[in-house]
Protein backbone atom coordinates (compact mmCIF):
# COMPACT_ATOMS: atom_id res chain seq x y z
CA UNK A 1 0.00 0.00 0.00
CA UNK A 2 1.23 3.52 -0.98
CA UNK A 3 -0.76 5.37 2.34
CA UNK A 4 -1.68 4.47 5.74
CA UNK A 5 -4.86 6.13 5.90
CA UNK A 6 -3.94 5.64 9.89
CA UNK A 7 -2.69 8.60 11.34
CA UNK A 8 -2.71 7.40 14.39
CA UNK A 9 0.39 6.70 15.11
CA UNK A 10 1.74 8.87 12.43
CA UNK A 11 1.40 13.25 13.61
CA UNK A 12 -1.34 12.75 15.79
CA UNK A 13 0.03 12.94 19.24
CA UNK A 14 0.56 9.87 21.06
CA UNK A 15 -1.06 8.83 24.09
CA UNK A 16 0.59 10.83 27.25
CA UNK A 17 3.55 8.98 28.58
CA UNK A 18 4.06 6.39 25.30
CA UNK A 19 6.51 8.23 23.28
CA UNK A 20 6.73 6.69 19.31
CA UNK A 21 10.12 5.11 19.18
CA UNK A 22 10.52 6.88 15.73
CA UNK A 23 8.44 9.41 13.93
CA UNK A 24 7.49 7.49 10.33
CA UNK A 25 6.71 9.38 7.36
CA UNK A 26 3.90 11.25 6.93
CA UNK A 27 1.61 9.86 4.47
CA UNK A 28 2.00 10.87 0.75
CA UNK A 29 -1.16 12.01 -1.24
CA UNK A 30 0.58 11.19 -4.26
CA UNK A 31 -0.19 7.99 -5.50
CA UNK A 32 -3.70 7.86 -3.78
CA UNK A 33 -6.55 7.03 -5.81
CA UNK A 34 -9.55 9.83 -5.70
CA UNK A 35 -11.43 7.85 -3.26
CA UNK A 36 -8.10 7.50 -1.04
CA UNK A 37 -7.74 11.20 -1.48
CA UNK A 38 -11.22 11.78 -0.17
CA UNK A 39 -11.06 9.56 3.03
CA UNK A 40 -7.32 11.23 3.79
CA UNK A 41 -9.79 14.58 3.84
CA UNK A 42 -12.29 13.67 5.60
CA UNK A 43 -9.82 12.03 8.29
CA UNK A 44 -8.62 15.49 8.69
CA UNK A 45 -12.27 16.74 9.40
CA UNK A 46 -12.91 18.06 5.65
CA UNK A 47 -16.58 17.95 5.43
CA UNK A 48 -18.54 15.03 3.50
CA UNK A 49 -20.46 17.43 1.43
CA UNK A 50 -17.08 19.40 0.50
CA UNK A 51 -14.78 16.75 -0.23
CA UNK A 52 -15.46 16.08 -3.90
CA UNK A 53 -14.65 19.63 -4.37
CA UNK A 54 -11.89 19.73 -2.12
CA UNK A 55 -10.17 16.38 -4.15
CA UNK A 56 -10.90 17.74 -7.41
CA UNK A 57 -8.90 21.26 -6.16
CA UNK A 58 -5.89 18.72 -4.76
CA UNK A 59 -6.26 16.55 -7.81
CA UNK A 60 -5.25 19.59 -10.02
CA UNK A 61 -2.71 21.11 -7.38
CA UNK A 62 -0.85 17.67 -7.06
CA UNK A 63 -1.14 16.62 -11.01
CA UNK A 64 -1.93 19.70 -13.50
CA UNK A 65 0.38 21.93 -11.63
CA UNK A 66 2.88 19.44 -9.78
CA UNK A 67 3.24 21.34 -6.78
CA UNK A 68 5.13 20.28 -3.59
CA UNK A 69 3.84 22.59 -1.07
CA UNK A 70 0.28 23.00 0.37
CA UNK A 71 0.96 26.64 0.99
CA UNK A 72 0.62 27.37 -2.68
CA UNK A 73 -2.50 26.10 -3.22
CA UNK A 74 -4.46 29.43 -3.10
CA UNK A 75 -8.08 28.19 -3.22
CA UNK A 76 -7.98 26.18 -0.25
CA UNK A 77 -8.35 27.37 2.84
CA UNK A 78 -5.35 28.55 5.32
CA UNK A 79 -6.73 26.70 7.68
CA UNK A 80 -7.02 23.52 5.88
CA UNK A 81 -3.63 24.25 4.27
CA UNK A 82 -2.04 23.83 7.47
CA UNK A 83 -3.74 20.43 8.46
CA UNK A 84 -3.04 19.04 5.31
CA UNK A 85 0.99 19.82 5.79
CA UNK A 86 0.96 18.27 9.24
CA UNK A 87 -0.67 15.34 8.51
CA UNK A 88 0.32 14.76 4.74
CA UNK A 89 2.82 15.41 2.46
CA UNK A 90 3.75 15.16 -1.19
CA UNK A 91 7.13 15.20 -1.21
CA UNK A 92 9.38 14.11 -4.04
CA UNK A 93 12.00 11.45 -3.92
CA UNK A 94 15.52 11.77 -3.19
CA UNK A 95 17.16 12.21 -6.56
CA UNK A 96 20.55 10.04 -5.90
CA UNK A 97 21.82 10.50 -9.67
CA UNK A 98 20.88 11.90 -12.51
CA UNK A 99 22.59 10.96 -16.05
CA UNK A 100 22.64 12.21 -19.99
CA UNK A 101 23.54 10.30 -22.12
CA UNK A 102 25.14 11.55 -25.60
CA UNK A 103 22.07 11.25 -27.65
CA UNK A 104 19.70 13.32 -24.88
CA UNK A 105 18.20 10.21 -23.04
CA UNK A 106 18.10 10.84 -18.94
CA UNK A 107 17.97 8.15 -16.29
CA UNK A 108 17.71 8.54 -12.76
CA UNK A 109 18.45 6.68 -9.62
CA UNK A 110 15.54 7.70 -7.08
CA UNK A 111 15.64 6.70 -3.59
CA UNK A 112 12.20 6.07 -1.60
CA UNK A 113 12.28 5.70 1.85
CA UNK A 114 11.67 2.29 3.77
CA UNK A 115 8.51 0.60 3.81
CA UNK A 116 7.92 -0.91 7.14
CA UNK A 117 10.92 -2.46 8.28
CA UNK A 118 12.66 -2.32 5.43
CA UNK A 119 15.46 -0.28 3.65
CA UNK A 120 15.67 2.59 1.91
CA UNK A 121 15.20 1.40 -2.17
CA UNK A 122 16.62 2.68 -5.20
CA UNK A 123 14.94 2.58 -8.94
CA UNK A 124 15.90 3.85 -11.97
CA UNK A 125 13.84 5.25 -14.02
CA UNK A 126 14.82 6.71 -18.00
CA UNK A 127 13.48 9.50 -20.16
CA UNK A 128 13.76 8.85 -24.29
CA UNK A 129 13.30 11.57 -26.15
CA UNK A 130 12.38 10.90 -30.20
CA UNK A 131 10.70 13.59 -32.55
CA UNK A 132 7.66 14.56 -31.72
CA UNK A 133 7.40 12.31 -28.61
CA UNK A 134 9.20 11.62 -25.59
CA UNK A 135 8.66 8.04 -23.74
CA UNK A 136 8.87 7.69 -19.87
CA UNK A 137 10.05 4.14 -18.92
CA UNK A 138 8.77 3.26 -15.95
CA UNK A 139 9.94 0.56 -13.13
CA UNK A 140 7.02 -1.26 -11.26
CA UNK A 141 9.55 -3.82 -8.72
CA UNK A 142 12.97 -3.16 -7.20
CA UNK A 143 14.31 -6.06 -8.61
CA UNK A 144 12.77 -9.02 -10.66
CA UNK A 145 11.28 -12.68 -9.68
CA UNK A 146 11.65 -13.74 -12.98
CA UNK A 147 15.21 -14.66 -14.32
CA UNK A 148 15.18 -13.86 -18.26
CA UNK A 149 18.58 -14.85 -19.15
CA UNK A 150 19.62 -11.53 -21.04
CA UNK A 151 18.38 -9.48 -18.98
CA UNK A 152 20.11 -7.61 -16.48
CA UNK A 153 17.44 -6.65 -13.88
CA UNK A 154 16.61 -10.69 -13.93
CA UNK A 155 20.26 -11.52 -12.44
CA UNK A 156 18.44 -9.13 -9.12
CA UNK A 157 16.34 -10.35 -6.27
CA UNK A 158 12.95 -8.88 -6.15
CA UNK A 159 13.76 -6.88 -3.25
CA UNK A 160 10.03 -5.50 -3.03
CA UNK A 161 6.91 -4.19 -5.33
CA UNK A 162 6.67 -0.68 -5.91
CA UNK A 163 3.59 1.14 -4.35
CA UNK A 164 1.46 3.15 -6.60
CA UNK A 165 3.05 6.51 -4.99
CA UNK A 166 6.54 5.41 -6.17
CA UNK A 167 5.35 4.41 -9.85
CA UNK A 168 3.41 7.80 -10.16
CA UNK A 169 6.50 9.35 -8.44
CA UNK A 170 8.64 8.85 -11.33
CA UNK A 171 6.50 10.24 -14.13
CA UNK A 172 6.06 12.89 -11.23
CA UNK A 173 9.84 13.76 -10.90
CA UNK A 174 10.68 13.33 -14.73
CA UNK A 175 7.68 16.74 -15.22
CA UNK A 176 9.63 18.21 -12.72
CA UNK A 177 12.94 17.29 -14.02
CA UNK A 178 12.24 18.52 -17.62
CA UNK A 179 10.56 21.23 -16.81
CA UNK A 180 6.81 19.89 -18.45
CA UNK A 181 4.87 20.99 -15.57
CA UNK A 182 3.37 24.74 -16.08
CA UNK A 183 4.99 27.95 -14.06
CA UNK A 184 4.18 28.22 -10.25
CA UNK A 185 2.88 31.46 -11.10
CA UNK A 186 0.37 30.21 -14.38
CA UNK A 187 -2.93 31.19 -13.54
CA UNK A 188 -5.00 28.29 -11.99
CA UNK A 189 -7.76 28.16 -13.90
CA UNK A 190 -5.65 27.69 -17.48
CA UNK A 191 -6.12 24.13 -19.65
CA UNK A 192 -2.75 22.36 -20.37
CA UNK A 193 -2.28 21.59 -23.42
CA UNK A 194 -2.49 17.41 -24.18
CA UNK A 195 -0.20 17.48 -27.26
CA UNK A 196 3.41 18.57 -26.87
CA UNK A 197 3.96 17.62 -23.21
CA UNK A 198 8.01 16.43 -22.70
CA UNK A 199 6.27 13.28 -21.29
CA UNK A 200 3.80 12.21 -24.01
CA UNK A 201 4.26 8.38 -23.66
CA UNK A 202 5.10 5.68 -20.38
CA UNK A 203 6.02 2.27 -21.19
CA UNK A 204 6.62 -0.29 -18.08
CA UNK A 205 9.27 -1.37 -19.49
CA UNK A 206 11.76 -0.54 -16.38
CA UNK A 207 12.52 -2.82 -13.62
CA UNK A 208 9.98 -5.25 -12.64
CA UNK A 209 7.34 -7.27 -14.04
CA UNK A 210 4.40 -5.48 -13.54
CA UNK A 211 1.51 -7.87 -13.52
CA UNK A 212 3.57 -9.21 -10.63
CA UNK A 213 2.27 -5.89 -9.11
CA UNK A 214 -0.67 -5.82 -11.08
CA UNK A 215 -3.00 -3.41 -8.09
CA UNK A 216 -0.50 -0.68 -7.96
CA UNK A 217 0.63 -0.72 -10.70
CA UNK A 218 -3.05 0.09 -11.97
CA UNK A 219 -3.65 2.48 -9.39
CA UNK A 220 -0.38 4.17 -10.99
CA UNK A 221 -1.55 4.05 -14.38
CA UNK A 222 -5.40 4.92 -13.43
CA UNK A 223 -3.87 8.49 -12.11
CA UNK A 224 -1.51 8.62 -14.82
CA UNK A 225 -4.40 8.09 -17.67
CA UNK A 226 -6.95 10.54 -15.45
CA UNK A 227 -7.84 13.56 -17.72
CA UNK A 228 -7.97 16.10 -14.92
CA UNK A 229 -4.48 15.04 -13.82
CA UNK A 230 -1.46 14.01 -15.87
CA UNK A 231 -3.73 13.05 -18.58
CA UNK A 232 -1.83 10.51 -20.09
CA UNK A 233 -3.61 9.13 -22.78
CA UNK A 234 -4.49 4.80 -22.29
CA UNK A 235 -3.54 5.07 -26.19
CA UNK A 236 -0.08 6.32 -24.79
CA UNK A 237 0.93 4.06 -21.79
CA UNK A 238 2.14 0.42 -22.73
CA UNK A 239 2.33 -2.38 -19.95
CA UNK A 240 5.41 -4.90 -21.27
CA UNK A 241 5.28 -8.46 -19.42
CA UNK A 242 6.93 -11.31 -20.25
CA UNK A 243 3.91 -13.44 -19.97
CA UNK A 244 1.52 -13.47 -17.08
CA UNK A 245 -0.99 -15.11 -18.84
CA UNK A 246 -3.83 -14.93 -16.10
CA UNK A 247 -2.81 -11.36 -15.83
CA UNK A 248 -3.47 -10.16 -19.44
CA UNK A 249 -7.44 -9.99 -20.00
CA UNK A 250 -7.49 -8.01 -16.63
CA UNK A 251 -5.38 -5.56 -18.03
CA UNK A 252 -7.08 -4.81 -20.77
CA UNK A 253 -10.50 -4.58 -18.88
CA UNK A 254 -9.35 -2.73 -15.82
CA UNK A 255 -6.72 -0.46 -16.91
CA UNK A 256 -7.11 -0.37 -20.41
CA UNK A 257 -3.27 0.04 -21.76
CA UNK A 258 -1.89 -0.71 -24.69
CA UNK A 259 -0.46 -4.26 -24.48
CA UNK A 260 3.60 -5.67 -25.06
CA UNK A 261 4.82 -9.07 -24.77
CA UNK A 262 8.40 -10.02 -23.86
CA UNK A 263 8.69 -12.79 -26.45
CA UNK A 264 11.78 -12.87 -27.57
CA UNK A 265 11.33 -16.71 -28.92
CA UNK A 266 9.02 -18.76 -31.36
CA UNK A 267 9.47 -22.06 -29.89
CA UNK A 268 8.53 -23.55 -26.01
CA UNK A 269 12.23 -25.28 -25.61
CA UNK A 270 13.95 -22.06 -26.68
CA UNK A 271 11.70 -19.78 -24.66
CA UNK A 272 11.84 -21.66 -21.67
CA UNK A 273 15.63 -20.84 -21.45
CA UNK A 274 15.28 -16.98 -22.43
CA UNK A 275 12.02 -16.17 -20.90
CA UNK A 276 11.76 -18.94 -18.22
CA UNK A 277 8.06 -18.31 -17.05
CA UNK A 278 7.39 -19.85 -20.45
CA UNK A 279 7.14 -23.39 -18.83
CA UNK A 280 4.51 -21.51 -16.35
CA UNK A 281 2.49 -20.24 -19.48
CA UNK A 282 3.72 -21.51 -22.62
CA UNK A 283 3.56 -19.71 -26.17
CA UNK A 284 -0.03 -21.37 -27.01
CA UNK A 285 -1.63 -20.22 -23.73
CA UNK A 286 0.42 -16.70 -24.17
CA UNK A 287 -0.70 -15.73 -28.03
CA UNK A 288 -4.34 -16.94 -27.00
CA UNK A 289 -4.34 -14.67 -24.39
CA UNK A 290 -2.78 -11.88 -26.97
CA UNK A 291 -5.83 -12.90 -29.78
CA UNK A 292 -8.51 -12.02 -27.09
CA UNK A 293 -6.94 -8.90 -25.16
CA UNK A 294 -9.89 -6.54 -24.59
CA UNK A 295 -9.66 -3.96 -27.21
CA UNK A 296 -6.99 -5.34 -29.54
CA UNK A 297 -7.94 -4.13 -32.71
CA UNK A 298 -5.75 -3.10 -36.24
CA UNK A 299 -6.02 0.16 -34.44
CA UNK A 300 -4.46 -0.59 -31.07
CA UNK A 301 -2.11 -3.59 -31.64
CA UNK A 302 -0.19 -5.43 -29.36
CA UNK A 303 3.52 -5.17 -29.58
CA UNK A 304 6.17 -8.12 -29.67
CA UNK A 305 9.29 -7.46 -28.54
CA UNK A 306 11.90 -9.96 -29.51
CA UNK A 307 15.80 -9.05 -28.63
CA UNK A 308 18.38 -9.79 -31.42
CA UNK A 309 20.51 -12.77 -29.89
CA UNK A 310 23.74 -14.08 -31.86
CA UNK A 311 23.50 -17.54 -33.01
CA UNK A 312 20.26 -18.13 -30.25
CA UNK A 313 16.70 -16.93 -31.96
CA UNK A 314 17.82 -14.91 -35.32
CA UNK A 315 17.68 -17.76 -38.20
CA UNK A 316 15.57 -16.72 -40.99
CA UNK A 317 13.31 -20.12 -39.74
CA UNK A 318 12.81 -18.07 -36.41
CA UNK A 319 12.01 -15.16 -38.80
CA UNK A 320 9.58 -17.17 -40.38
CA UNK A 321 8.18 -18.97 -37.61
CA UNK A 322 7.56 -15.57 -35.64
CA UNK A 323 5.40 -14.17 -38.52
CA UNK A 324 3.50 -17.61 -38.61
CA UNK A 325 2.82 -17.37 -34.99
CA UNK A 326 1.37 -13.92 -35.09
CA UNK A 327 -0.68 -14.65 -38.06
CA UNK A 328 -4.68 -13.41 -36.51
CA UNK A 329 -3.42 -11.57 -33.93
CA UNK A 330 -3.04 -7.51 -34.67
CA UNK A 331 0.84 -7.07 -34.37
CA UNK A 332 3.66 -4.84 -34.07
CA UNK A 333 6.86 -6.19 -34.23
CA UNK A 334 9.70 -4.56 -31.94
CA UNK A 335 13.34 -6.19 -33.15
CA UNK A 336 15.71 -5.20 -29.96
CA UNK A 337 19.50 -5.44 -30.64
CA UNK A 338 20.76 -7.10 -27.49
CA UNK A 339 21.59 -4.63 -25.02
CA UNK A 340 25.41 -5.85 -23.16
CA UNK A 341 25.90 -5.78 -19.51
CA UNK A 342 28.48 -6.79 -17.42
CA UNK A 343 28.72 -10.57 -16.87
CA UNK A 344 26.01 -11.35 -19.86
CA UNK A 345 26.28 -14.77 -21.50
CA UNK A 346 25.06 -13.32 -24.91
CA UNK A 347 25.88 -11.33 -28.29
CA UNK A 348 23.87 -8.83 -30.37
CA UNK A 349 22.96 -10.45 -33.28
CA UNK A 350 25.31 -9.17 -36.38
CA UNK A 351 23.68 -5.96 -37.89
CA UNK A 352 23.41 -7.64 -41.42
CA UNK A 353 21.81 -10.43 -39.45
CA UNK A 354 19.28 -8.51 -37.98
CA UNK A 355 18.49 -6.62 -41.27
CA UNK A 356 17.90 -10.04 -43.38
CA UNK A 357 15.64 -11.18 -39.97
CA UNK A 358 13.95 -7.50 -40.03
CA UNK A 359 13.71 -8.07 -44.32
CA UNK A 360 11.10 -11.33 -43.54
CA UNK A 361 9.56 -9.89 -41.08
CA UNK A 362 9.10 -6.42 -43.25
CA UNK A 363 7.58 -8.60 -46.11
CA UNK A 364 4.90 -10.21 -43.71
CA UNK A 365 3.59 -6.47 -43.53
CA UNK A 366 5.45 -5.78 -39.95
CA UNK A 367 7.01 -1.68 -40.62
CA UNK A 368 10.21 -0.57 -39.32
CA UNK A 369 10.99 -2.77 -36.88
CA UNK A 370 14.42 -2.08 -35.52
CA UNK A 371 14.39 -0.41 -32.20
CA UNK A 372 17.51 1.75 -32.04
CA UNK A 373 19.19 1.44 -28.56
CA UNK A 374 19.34 4.59 -26.54
CA UNK A 375 21.72 5.48 -23.67
CA UNK A 376 23.68 2.27 -23.83
CA UNK A 377 26.45 4.98 -22.75
CA UNK A 378 24.52 5.45 -19.38
CA UNK A 379 23.52 1.94 -18.90
CA UNK A 380 19.95 2.87 -19.79
CA UNK A 381 19.09 0.75 -22.73
CA UNK A 382 16.71 -2.14 -22.36
CA UNK A 383 17.40 -4.66 -20.02
CA UNK A 384 20.36 -2.80 -18.41
CA UNK A 385 18.89 -1.85 -15.11
CA UNK A 386 20.01 -2.67 -12.08
CA UNK A 387 20.08 -0.61 -9.17
CA UNK A 388 22.18 -1.43 -6.19
CA UNK A 389 19.53 -1.44 -3.82
CA UNK A 390 19.75 -3.79 -0.70
CA UNK A 391 18.18 -7.45 -1.21
CA UNK A 392 15.62 -8.36 1.20
CA UNK A 393 15.76 -10.66 3.47
CA UNK A 394 15.45 -14.64 1.78
CA UNK A 395 12.42 -15.21 3.73
CA UNK A 396 10.13 -12.03 2.95
CA UNK A 397 11.52 -12.77 -0.57
CA UNK A 398 9.81 -16.23 -0.82
CA UNK A 399 7.09 -14.74 0.79
CA UNK A 400 6.51 -12.48 -1.44
CA UNK A 401 7.66 -14.59 -4.63
CA UNK A 402 5.17 -17.11 -3.56
CA UNK A 403 1.99 -14.09 -3.08
CA UNK A 404 3.47 -13.57 -6.94
CA UNK A 405 3.24 -16.57 -8.19
CA UNK A 406 -0.42 -17.14 -6.26
CA UNK A 407 -1.45 -14.14 -8.25
CA UNK A 408 -0.21 -15.86 -11.35
N1 LIG B 1 9.39 -7.41 -17.07
C1 LIG B 1 8.73 -6.86 -18.19
C2 LIG B 1 9.05 -5.40 -18.44
C3 LIG B 1 10.48 -4.96 -18.27
S1 LIG B 1 11.71 -5.49 -19.43
C4 LIG B 1 9.02 -7.67 -19.41
O1 LIG B 1 9.88 -8.54 -19.36
O2 LIG B 1 8.34 -7.46 -20.40
C5 LIG B 1 11.53 -4.43 -20.86
C6 LIG B 1 11.99 -5.09 -22.18
O3 LIG B 1 13.43 -5.11 -22.29
C7 LIG B 1 11.54 -6.53 -22.28
O4 LIG B 1 11.06 -6.82 -23.55
C8 LIG B 1 12.83 -7.26 -22.02
O5 LIG B 1 12.75 -8.55 -22.51
C9 LIG B 1 13.82 -6.40 -22.75
N2 LIG B 1 15.21 -6.66 -22.36
C10 LIG B 1 15.66 -7.16 -21.20
N3 LIG B 1 17.01 -7.28 -21.22
C11 LIG B 1 17.42 -6.82 -22.41
C12 LIG B 1 18.71 -6.65 -23.01
N4 LIG B 1 19.82 -6.95 -22.35
N5 LIG B 1 18.77 -6.14 -24.25
C13 LIG B 1 17.64 -5.78 -24.90
N6 LIG B 1 16.40 -5.90 -24.39
C14 LIG B 1 16.29 -6.43 -23.17
FE1 LIG C 1 12.10 -9.53 -15.21
FE2 LIG C 1 11.33 -8.52 -17.60
FE3 LIG C 1 13.94 -8.77 -17.00
FE4 LIG C 1 12.47 -10.94 -17.45
S1 LIG C 1 12.94 -9.31 -18.95
S2 LIG C 1 13.92 -10.67 -15.78
S3 LIG C 1 10.50 -10.34 -16.57
S4 LIG C 1 12.46 -7.44 -15.97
Amino acid sequence: MAVSLDISHGNAAPAIGVAPAVTPAKPSLVGMSREELGDALRAVGVADKQVRMRVAQLWHWIYVRGFTEFDHMTNVSKELRTTLAHVYSMTRPEIVAEQISVDGTRKWLMRFPPRGAGRPVDIETVYIPEEGRGTLCVSSQVGCTLTCTFCHTGTQKLVRNLTSEEIIMQIMVARDRLGDFPDIDTPQGFSVPSEGRLVSNVVMMGMGEPLYNFDEVKKALLIASDGDGLSLSRRRITLSTSGVVPMIARTGEEIGCMLAISLHAVRDDLRDVLVPINKKYPLAELLEACRTYPGVSNARRITFEYVMLKGVNDSIADAKKLVKLLEGIPAKINLIPFNPWPGSDYECSDWEQIEVFAEVVNRAGYASPIRTPRGRDILAACGQLKSESERMKRKDREALEAASGAAG
